[in-house]
């Protein structure tokens, strides 16, 4: 990405103009929630000034508009993930929902008691609790592939780990906390020789990095618009149709049905079946737009110029004194965690905000990980496209001063 594409870039998203306390803004919060370009916030404002009105079964002009524009979406969405069919790409809220319809929807049909369930130890909190809340209705036990000292997943304790009563694997694309890119070719491969299937939460893989649900063969694949330039409260779950078909509905009302009587229901076939209710027809329209302002970039291009950030942060991050990174996989997206000496993580995200600088602290929604590391928690760092090394050189300054001050 050359300087004037990256500046243009930036003229996109107005937030970044901010000042937080009379200081330019660097948003280093990406990993969390990314910000908006402008045709993205334009898309929500059309969509509520001129394509207003309840999607599906409208016979008016505004309702079918408005279901064209939500049913484009999904084929935007199943274009962006390379699925096979829009069919398979049901709207969610989020991954957390996504997630949660298939541990509710898939455990339902498929586990019994004595089975077993498999995650890794660098899941985010809505990759783990779902699944719990299914071990304890079900009588399931859940197992956990761990990983080495760089924070990468340790595949030999992974075959371990599978075995005739695996029911599901679900790991995460990229960890939110580490950065590591995890093999998922490989999981899935390894999985479906023995006949599981696999879900990959994508919420921290599909803004960075190029994903291909068909090449990879995964039978399940979630993420958060959020995180992709679009806005909160829409999500989408690819399910390969053979499972969807095969799964109940994750929730009743309107829209999933195909006939209702007080004595027997019918349901909708998909994607519908398993979007009971109005659906966020501006936010999934919205979202496609987010998905074709990234695709016109080019998700190649981001992926190069965020590991380019990725190298020059790491590099400067090292130059202070008693600094410790956490997560050195050698397959890395663009986040970096880090500690300094003894100095709580709360206190230098603390700091770096006065001088105007979003990082995020804490256990990041990891809090199995966190315990793992036997740490409190980390700063994090995770970087967008939009984000520059003269943001870099501006954080490490920022640090070293906060540093001293904490020292
Ligand atoms: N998984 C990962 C890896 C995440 O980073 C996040 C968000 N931090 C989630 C799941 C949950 O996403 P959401 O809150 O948008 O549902």
């Amino acid at each position: 990405m050359n300087e004037q594409e990256l500046q243009n870039i930036r003229a996109d998203f107005p937030i970044l103009q901010e000042k937080i306390y009379n200081k330019d803004l660097i948003y280093f919060d990406n990993g969390a929630t990314t910000q908006k370009p402008r045709c993205v916030v334009e898309k929500i404002e059309e969509g509520y000034y001129h394509l207003n009105a309840n999607i599906h079964r409208g016979v008016h002009f505004l309702s079918q508009k408005a279901t064209e524009a939500h049913e484009a979406a999904r084929t935007t969405v199943a274009e962006f993930l390379h699925a096979s069919k829009r069919e398979e790409i049901i709207f969610t809220r989020g991954t957390t929902e996504a997630i949660n319809l298939v541990a509710s929807s898939f455990g339902e049909a498929f586990c019994h008691e004595g089975d077993e369930i498999i995650v890794s130890v660098m899941e985010h909190h809505s990759n783990i609790v779902p699944w719990q809340m299914l071990c304890e209705r079900k009588g399931l036990t859940l197992r956990v592939i761990p990983m080495n000292e760089f924070g990468e997943l340790n595949i030999d304790e992974y075959k371990k780990l599978l075995n005739s009563r695996t029911r599901i694997v679900s790991v995460g694309h990229v960890s939110n906390v580490l950065g590591t890119i995890n093999p998922v070719a490989e999981i899935i491969t390894l999985a479906h020789n023995q006949n599981i299937p696999v879900l990959v939460d994508g919420a921290q893989s599909v803004p960075h990095i190029p994903v291909n649900v068909m090449e990879l063969d995964a039978d399940f694949y979630v993420f958060s618009g959020h995180k992709i330039y679009g806005p909160t409260g829409i999500g989408a779950l690819y399910g390969k149709e053979k499972w969807l078909n095969a799964m109940p509905p994750y929730q009743g009302g309107g829209e999933m049905i195909s006939t209702v009587t007080f004595k027997k229901t019918t349901y909708n076939e998909l994607p519908f079946k398993f979007e009971a209710g109005t659906p966020d027809y501006i936010g999934s329209t919205a979202l496609a737009e987010a998905l074709r302002y990234v695709q016109d970039i080019g998700i190649e291009k981001i992926a190069a110029h965020e590991h380019d950030l990725l190298i020059y942060g790491t590099q400067r991050l090292m130059e202070i004194e008693g600094m410790r990174i956490i997560g050195t996989a050698k397959n890395k997206s663009a986040v970096i965690s880090f500690l300094v000496g003894n100095i709580h993580p709360y206190d230098v995200g603390m700091l770096l905000d006065k001088l105007g600088i979003a990082v995020r602290t804490g256990h990041h929604c990891a809090q199995p990980l966190i315990d793992s590391l036997g740490i409190a928690g980390t700063v994090r760092a995770s970087f967008a496209f939009y984000n520059t090394k003269e943001e870099i050189d501006e954080f490490i300054k920022a640090l070293k001063r906060v540093v001293e001050m904490l020292s």
